[in-house]
């Protein structure tokens, strides 16, 4: 019998020679992306080459399908719309405000120690797990051993990736189950690891039309457990939800934990913002009974501390779910960046007895009732988060006139696109338009919602309360 090491082998070489005989031709995805016409002076793409250079030309593999096309991530999209026009950025969720101070200095002092600029061990630096083991033990109501129930990650992406990929096996339609809308890295981090999404829309129990709560968007239990199928491995549970703000409530999550039981699944809870909610209590579904076996948590110190640019991340759960986690982290990333995981460290140490969480939760507060403030000035519905730090509203009554022009790559990405690049053009005010945490089937869920971070500084509100008085004149009953 031939081993899995030269199937692979015979594989990759067989997808070689496809590759060589395909390069005879020019590549159909490249005619295809090809500009209609040229600046005087830029190479014409479109050109046949020069005779000396089509050889080496003809080599050149095409790239994988799956990142092949020129669509861009929602995230560069709006962030590159807004700054064209200067528009208030309350669409991707970093802090327009800067770390605190203590939490500088953290970083700033790691770097000054030589020990701390090398590589980390792939689980993480001692002293990071230690603070995560510190903090996450209370909450998931047992002592957590550091040695093996913990991994540090490149940020909470790469900590959901590394479990994706320990979990699920190419080849074998292994099936997760996504609550919609649901995060955009999910579904191409489940597909790079060899799964498949299947998708379960949270379902709204009230009028869209006036201002309700989070917790008015709920899953249908029934329908969660019609998905399972004898391929599913893993139910990807999001909570503090983005971008509905919705906080689980234990009772949901116990139903979510029965279904995982009576299926043998995996649960993955994406708890990274478990710090931030409004007048709820955060709830750990690996705190309930049986259920740290077959969880794992999520966490992230860029959401913890404010930080999101340092990638910083971790998984926690039993030694037998974190050691796969461990081995699929130390091939795709070997190891977290080791400066800022002490930087991370310190500054939790820190911020246990500096009374910073709780500030900065108030602080996310106030931000939230502001935000609130300001759409009940224009007169736009919204969804009350009860968790995170995003704003769902519903600009239904938003006139966007019909022969608006709209730029091809917003326009061929739906009505829910064309609104969220409206209010950039026309208010000046950016959001994220939640469609894209929807599968293609599923978008028109998204309905006429855009989504408001609200990690934002003072000035940016005020801004965008003053951009939004042109809203004023939009509205449908004008
Ligand atoms: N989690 C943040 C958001 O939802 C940022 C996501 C990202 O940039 N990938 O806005």
């Amino acid at each position: 019998m031939r081993s899995a090491f030269q199937q692979h082998f015979r594989s990759v070489l067989s997808a070689a020679r496809k590759v060589h005989c395909r390069a005879k031709q020019p590549p159909a995805a490249a005619a295809a992306m090809a500009p209609l016409s040229s600046k005087a002076g830029d190479p014409d793409l479109t050109a046949p080459a020069p005779a000396s250079t089509i050889s080496s030309q003809r080599c050149l593999p095409e790239p994988s399908p799956f990142y092949a096309g020129s669509g861009l991530d929602v995230w560069t999209m709006m962030n590159q719309a807004a700054a064209e026009v200067g528009a208030v950025n309350l669409g991707q969720g970093f802090m327009s405000f800067p770390p605190q101070c203590f939490i500088r200095r953290a970083a700033q002092e790691a770097l000054d120690q030589n020990v701390h600029n090398q590589y980390a061990p792939p689980r993480g630096r001692p002293a990071l797990l230690e603070q995560i083991a510190a903090r996450f033990s209370p909450r998931l109501g047992r002592q957590l051993d550091q040695a093996s129930e913990i991994s540090v990650h490149a940020g909470a992406n790469e900590a959901l990736l590394s479990v994706f990929t320990a979990f699920l096996t190419h080849g074998q339609d292994h099936e997760v189950i996504l609550m919609e809308p649901a995060f955009d890295q999910y579904a191409p981090n489940i597909a790079m690891a060899g799964g498949k999404p299947v998708y379960v829309p949270l379902r709204v129990l009230a009028a869209a039309d006036k201002v309700i709560s989070s917790d008015d968007w709920k899953i249908d239990m029934a329908e969660l457990e019609a998905a399972v199928s004898p391929k599913t491995r893993i139910i990807v549970l999001n909570t503090p939800h983005n971008p509905v703000g919705k906080v689980f409530t234990r009772d949901e999550l116990a139903q979510i934990g029965a279904i995982s039981e009576r299926h043998n699944l995996l649960i993955l809870a994406d708890e990274v913002y478990e710090h931030l909610t409004y007048g709820r209590d955060h709830v750990s579904i690996a705190s309930l009974p049986r259920m740290w076996e077959r969880t794992v948590t999520v966490g992230s110190a860029g959401k913890l501390l404010g930080v999101t640019g340092w990638r910083v991340g971790w998984a926690i759960g039993p030694r037998a779910l974190i050691q796969p986690t461990l081995a699929a982290h130390t091939r795709i990333v070997f190891t977290t960046n080791t400066p800022l995981q002490e930087g991370v460290a310190s500054a939790m140490r820190q911020a246990v007895s500096n009374g910073f969480y709780e500030a900065q939760r108030q602080e996310y507060e106030r931000r939230r009732n502001r935000l609130m403030e300001i759409f009940d000035d224009v007169g736009l519905p919204y969804v009350v988060p009860d968790g995170a730090y995003y704003l769902l509203v519903n600009a239904s009554a938003v006139r966007v006139p019909q022969d608006y022009l709209f730029p091809e790559a917003i326009s061929s990405r739906g009505p829910n696109f064309r609104l969220a690049y409206f209010f950039i053009r026309e208010f000046g005010v950016s959001g994220i338009p939640p469609a894209e945490f929807y599968c293609e089937p599923h978008r028109y869920l998204a309905g006429d919602y855009v989504r408001f971070a609200f990690c934002k500084t003072d000035e940016g509100l005020d801004a965008a309360a003053v951009a939004l008085q042109k809203l004023k004149h939009h509205l449908q009953s004008e």
